[in-house]
């Protein structure tokens, strides 16, 4: 069940949910590039905290939803690992406001980042598992991408595509052994969810049936299980991890 020898890249693996799959995968053997877009010191953290430990990794930098930098870096990731086995598409931002009065800024910036940036990773990322066949994508989807959410419909409509776009490109890869799947967390305690209001906070824990929110190692724990062995023959698949929240 090891990782061992296997290479990982993490989008936005220098905090939160990325950041816990990152130390996991690397924990059971991989090799892993962590991704982050501005913030160096936390994903140098990160990978400091995983060469520590006995593993593996590096930080890049690049916007997943810049065509140009994304290419670059994969090429720059396969010229000096050989491959890639395992895509994580995890990379996300939030800029809540009613339809009404969302900009359109705040439409483009969220369906950019969240919904081009894991058609442009998984392009590049999918060129190398095609060749080898072989191959595994998890893309970090949402609750709210099943259920909508007032307030967040380019965050919700970005997460919802994620699913379609993981159907539609599982079928496509599956003849070159690629799987690609969604994970969909519910409520899970990071920097993201912290910009939340108390009240908010506690009505998203009066709404869980199993009454905790859940941490990012819950997440982590999901996307270890899908870039397995034991989830060889799960493809097209939404993992919800949400206490309940969605069934
Ligand atoms: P955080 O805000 O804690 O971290 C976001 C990460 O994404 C950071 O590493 C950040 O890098 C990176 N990032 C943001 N924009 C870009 C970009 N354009 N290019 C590359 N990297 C980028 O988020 P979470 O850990 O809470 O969320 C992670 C994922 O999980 C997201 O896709 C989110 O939508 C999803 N999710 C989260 C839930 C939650 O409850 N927290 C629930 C459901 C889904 P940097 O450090 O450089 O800023």
């Amino acid at each position: 069940m090891s990782l061992e020898g296997k290479i990982a890249v993490v989008t936005g693996g220098s905090r939160g949910i990325g950041r816990a799959i990152a130390l996991r995968l690397a924990r059971d053997g991989a090799k892993v590039y962590i991704n982050y877009v501005s913030r160096a010191d936390a994903a140098n953290a990160v990978v400091k905290e995983i060469c520590d430990a006995g593993g593996s990794a590096g930080a890049v930098q690049f916007d997943v939803a810049q065509s140009d930098a994304v290419q670059k870096a994969f090429d720059g990731i396969i010229a000096e690992a050989g491959t890639i086995d395992i895509l994580v598409n995890n990379a996300g931002i939030t800029r809540d406001g009613l339809l009404a009065r969302m900009k359109e800024e705040d439409w483009d910036a969220v369906l950019s980042t969240n919904l081009k940036g894991v058609f442009l990773c998984s392009r590049a990322g999918g060129k190398i598992m095609m060749k080898k066949r072989t191959g595994r994508i998890v893309n970090i989807s949402s609750v709210v991408g099943v259920t909508g959410n007032a307030g967040q419909v380019n965050y919700a409509a970005a997460k919802a595509g994620l699913i379609g776009f993981s159907k539609s490109m599982a079928q496509e890869y599956a003849s070159r052994g690629i799987t690609v799947n969604c994970v969909a967390p519910g409520f899970i305690e990071t920097e993201m969810t912290a910009k939340l209001k108390k009240d908010v906070q506690d009505a998203i824990l009066k709404s869980i049936p199993l009454k905790v929110l859940g941490q990012s190692e819950d997440v982590a724990a999901a996307v270890r299980f899908l870039v397995s062995d034991d989830a060889r023959y799960i493809t097209g698949h939404t993992l919800h991890v949400n206490g309940g929240m969605y069934m």
